[in-house]
């Protein structure tokens, strides 16, 4: 299971998680999605730490973070 799953679709790409993430672990992606917009991706699963961050500040809520 990934440590953090992005509904994609649902991504308006605002970056506030990219923004926020004390880890640098997600991007916005090169991809669009069917919005129109750049969605936020994890690119780096190793640093994650789980703690959350990026559920709490994404306007929608299109984050689910999994503890290991
Ligand atoms: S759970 Fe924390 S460390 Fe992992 S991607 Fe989200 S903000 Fe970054
Ligand atoms: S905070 Fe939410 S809407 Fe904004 S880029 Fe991240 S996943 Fe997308």
């Amino acid at each position: 299971m990934k440590k953090v799953v992005i509904d994609e679709a649902k991504c308006k790409g605002c970056g506030l998680c990219v923004h926020f993430c004390p880890k640098s672990a997600l991007a916005m992606a090169d991809r669009i999605n069917s919005r129109g917009y750049h969605p936020a991706e994890l690119v780096d699963e190793a640093s994650c730490i789980s703690c959350g961050i990026c559920g709490r500040v994404c306007p929608d809520a299109v984050i689910e973070v999994f503890k290991p």
